[in-house]
């Protein structure tokens, strides 16, 4: 029987790794992992609820009493807080913003691991987020590190939010994203770095496509 693989895609906001990784699990037929969606789930929820960021006793709290599940949704595992479906929620810079200053916590990294990891148990995935091939994943059968320059990204995640109708200005656009690389490259656990025998792709000057045909080119899924 085919094996079924672990594929890791990392890298920094805006490189395009949720695009290039959904088509990829879909070329596959491999199960989605945006694990970015979980922490933002938290990060939706501690808004909610008003609680300070910086604050492990209050982020403690919100990690016992909040339900995170997935859900497998047509190859798609989907983020569930307390029962909500909360996709279109969690797609703002707000939240975005918000989830790089609590991911920056043990509390809140501890409690998504185990579902991350029960997510990929069986293989057949393409996991996306920070930590993939570092910390989740590390015995992956492929590590990829997806990268572009800043102002590359900043455009992207600009024409994303416009694209999806969400109001964007890129100016502040600039500065959540300056400020999410800085969190999540300095922080003290799981930072945002490539992984050790990762394979690097910089997409600044490819497209899409480019990037899954240069993914694929460097995987091998065996044969039936
Ligand atoms: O990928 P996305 O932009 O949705 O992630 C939101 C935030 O969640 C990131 O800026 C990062 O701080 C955090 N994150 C993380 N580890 C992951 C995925 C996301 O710390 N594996």
């Amino acid at each position: 029987m085919r094996k079924k693989l672990v594929i890791t895609i990392d890298g920094p906001a805006g490189a395009g790794k949720s695009t290039v990784s959904k088509i990829l699990a879909n070329k596959l037929d491999y199960v989605y992992l945006d694990t970015g969606a979980l922490y933002r789930a938290l990060a939706y929820k501690a808004l909610k609820l008003k609680i300070e960021f910086e604050d492990p006793f209050a982020l403690k709290s919100l990690c016992s009493d909040t339900e995170v599940i997935l859900k497998n949704i047509g190859g798609q595992m989907k983020v569930y807080v307390d029962g909500e479906d909360v996709e279109e929620k969690i797609r703002t810079e707000e939240v975005g913003l918000a989830a790089s200053k609590i991911s920056a916590f043990a509390v809140v990294r501890e409690k998504l691991l185990e579902l991350q990891r029960k997510a990929g148990g069986q293989g057949g995935i393409v996991a996306e987020g920070r930590d993939m091939g570092s910390v989740v994943f590390t015995n992956a059968d492929y590590k990829f590190y997806l990268d572009a320059t800043f102002e590359e990204r900043t455009k992207r995640r600009h024409k994303e939010l416009l694209l999806k109708g969400k109001p964007s200005e890129y100016k502040s656009i600039q500065k959540d994203m300056m400020e999410r690389d800085k969190q999540d490259k300095e922080r003290e656990i799981a930072p945002l770095k490539a992984p050790e025998g990762g394979i690097k792709i910089d997409s600044d000057n490819l497209s899409i496509e480019e990037v899954v045909e240069k993914i694929i080119s460097n995987i091998s899924v065996g044969s039936p």
